[in-house]
């Protein structure tokens, strides 16, 4: 049997591990993905996409594409029995709402099928994506006796069957399980998922409809008296998605489309709602469960479905596992080349998922509950009621709600932390807000300023630099910063490849010049060492778009600024005040899992 060496192998090119693969071939990692599919996916399966995965898509560059295509869900309407109204069959409108509250995310919330987002997400593998396609994996196995500092042995052996016939061993060092809900890696591992026996089924149906309903291109929830149907308008205009709650103990291999078209018949009634054609459709049990473990060894990891399923009602699934993928790509990124260290970072991984995957789970039941007719009319819950608890659902559901404890590379100081940032949550994802760029009067979004290439972030918050004593101040910052960015970065690289740095100004930016700003700040990079002048901002009325108020906005007082370090994936690891003591604890925090430089 032939063999094949590689540092990582993904198992399965679904969200979770070609999400995973971006960031490894940003890092020029080498890698490689086994699906079993013959060709990418090309239809179906999940389409919402939280202001989140927005967020991770315009980091890595491609959120113009998915913005551009996909439908924009700005207002819910809520639909449900017609009880006062005569025929308790009929259904009306309750309420309508906003789908997001403007401070949850500067991005919207889309819909965008699957196969789309997987498409925009190869785009970034190179011009030939190492994926080998009608490759099935078999199995896996840890050799257990290497250690997890070990970065020269391949300790873990995965065998695969091509399509023809042929069997394969990969020997690899780490091994990313994304291979779905009926995930081969995790039951080769014997891993077990935990939660629900029992599994609900859902309809979907991806459908040219014929309808005098009147919300048709609104995203809708119905409560009708022979079950409950959410409507998600399609990118394209014409094409809509309705998923379908099935009545308990249907089969999902039984469902017929006519089922399915009939039951949503009577949902609509008295609307008239039939269908020009079904584009694609499908019947799917899903059950609330998590796997016992994420990881054997700290070198093979679970991801997306292979370790949580749940509803599709909150359009979580594809989210959270592109998510998952996006966690571990960036930390596999830094071992292999060097920069970080295994233990800390490997382990951050399985915490942070993990807590994220049972917070998932729990919110889904609650979610199921309300949908359930039957719960609503035992707990006296209202129409109204299920409304407003669905909005209040939205920073969780867009994927904003995520909150990373204290680990190797998040330092939560819960009593000091808002002191410094009062509107800055460590462990959370960096917000944003606008800014005026410094060198040529842009205005734009901070976030815009942080690409995903893999490095970290210093942003500082340095108050009115055109006042001396604070000039003076962050000169002293600068010289504390460089010295902590040095230890770190190896020579020959891009001064700002490893820790970037941002630098925030207050004030009227017109009384400061740029020779005044630190050296630090505008880094010699690129092919013509030029001097970069793209990491300095203004909190300052743009000629065009207004004042963001950024300082207020985060929560930082000008007079006295602050340090926030944001990690390659925009989550928040730490905050810290301007004092004498900043380079001594920046330092140390980077020491804990990053390799300094001899
Ligand atoms: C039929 C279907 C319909 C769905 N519909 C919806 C929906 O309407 N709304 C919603 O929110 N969610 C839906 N989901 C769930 C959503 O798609 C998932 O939550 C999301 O795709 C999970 O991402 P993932 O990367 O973990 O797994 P997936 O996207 O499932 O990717 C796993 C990949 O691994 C491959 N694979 C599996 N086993 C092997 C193996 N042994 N060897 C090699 N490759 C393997 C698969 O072919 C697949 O490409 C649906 C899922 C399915 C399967």
């Amino acid at each position: 049997m032939s063999e094949e060496q590689v540092d990582v192998l993904i198992c399965g090119s679904g969200s979770a591990g070609l999400c995973a693969a971006v960031w490894l071939a940003r890092f020029g990692i080498n890698y490689k993905i086994l699906e079993r599919r013959d060709g990418p996916l090309k239809i179906g399966q999940a389409d919402g996409v939280q202001t989140r995965t927005v967020e991770i898509f315009d980091s890595f560059g491609i959120g113009d594409d998915m913005l551009r295509e996909a439908y924009h869900v700005l207002e819910l309407a809520f639909w449900a029995q017609n009880i006062e109204g005569g025929n308790k069959d009929n259904i009306k409108r309750t309420r309508y709402a906003p789908d997001k509250e403007t401070e949850i995310s500067h991005q919207p919330h889309v819909i965008l099928n699957q196969a789309r987002l997987n498409e925009l997400m190869i785009s970034q593998l190179g011009s030939n994506p190492p994926i080998q396609y009608s490759t099935e994996v078999k199995g896996v196995e840890v050799d257990e006796s290497v250690d997890i500092t070990d970065l020269s042995s391949y300790p873990v052996k995965v065998d695969a069957v091509s399509a023809d016939g042929t069997h394969k061993t990969y020997r690899a060092k780490y091994v990313l399980g994304c291979d779905g809900a009926h995930s081969i890696i995790r039951k080769s591992l014997g891993f077990k998922m935990l939660g629900d026996s029992t599994d609900a089924v859902w309809g979907v149906m991806d459908i040219y409809p014929l309808t005098n309903f009147p919300d048709i291109r609104k995203k809708a929830a119905i409560n009708s008296s022979v079950g409950n149907l959410l409507i998600i308008p399609r990118e394209g205009d014409h094409m809509v998605r309705f998923y379908i709650e099935l009545p308990s103990g249907t089969m999902a291999k039984e469902v017929t489309l006519d089922d399915l078209q009939s039951h949503a018949r009577k949902i609509f009634r008295p609307y008239e709602m039939e269908f020009a054609d079904t584009f694609w459709w499908s019947a799917y049990a899903i059950g609330q469960r998590r796997a016992d473990y994420f990881h054997k060894n700290h070198r093979v990891f679970l991801t997306g479905d292979a370790c949580h399923t749940h509803s599709p009602k909150a359009g979580q699934g594809m989210n959270v596992s592109l998510q998952d993928g996006h966690n571990i790509g960036w930390k596999l990124g830094h071992i292999l080349t060097g920069l970080g260290k295994p233990k800390p970072l490997l382990e951050s991984y399985v915490i942070e998922r993990e807590k994220t995957a049972t917070e998932l789970i729990e919110f889904d039941r609650g979610f199921t509950k309300l949908f359930n007719s039957k719960y609503r009319e035992e707990h006296g819950i209202s129409q109204e009621q299920f409304a407003e608890k669905f909005v209040q659902a939205g920073r969780y559901t867009a994927g904003q709600a995520v909150r990373y404890d204290k680990s190797g590379v998040v330092d939560v100081d819960e009593g000091k932390d808002k002191e410094v940032v009062r509107n800055v949550t460590v462990g959370m994802r960096f917000p944003t807000a606008q800014v005026v760029r410094f060198c040529d009067a842009k205005a734009m979004q901070l976030v815009k300023g942080l690409p995903a290439d893999g490095q970290w972030y210093l942003v500082v918050f340095a108050g009115d630099v055109s006042v001396a004593e604070k000039k003076e101040r962050l000169e002293k910052v600068s010289a504390a910063l460089a010295n902590v960015v040095n230890r770190f970065t190896p020579a020959g690289v891009s001064p700002d490849s490893v820790i970037d740095r941002v630098l925030v100004i207050s004030g009227d930016r017109k009384k400061v010049e740029q020779e005044e700003i630190p050296d630090f700040f505008t880094p010699v990079t690129g092919k013509w060492k030029q001097k970069n002048l793209f990491k300095v901002y203004a909190d300052d009325e743009s000629y065009n778009s207004g004042h963001g108020h950024a300082y207020e906005a985060y929560g930082i007082d000008p007079a006295k600024g602050a340090l926030v370090i944001v990690r390659p994936d925009h989550y928040v690891a730490k905050v810290s005040p301007l004092d004498d003591n900043l380079e001594q604890s920046t330092q140390k925090f980077f020491e804990g899992f990053l390799s300094p430089v001899a």
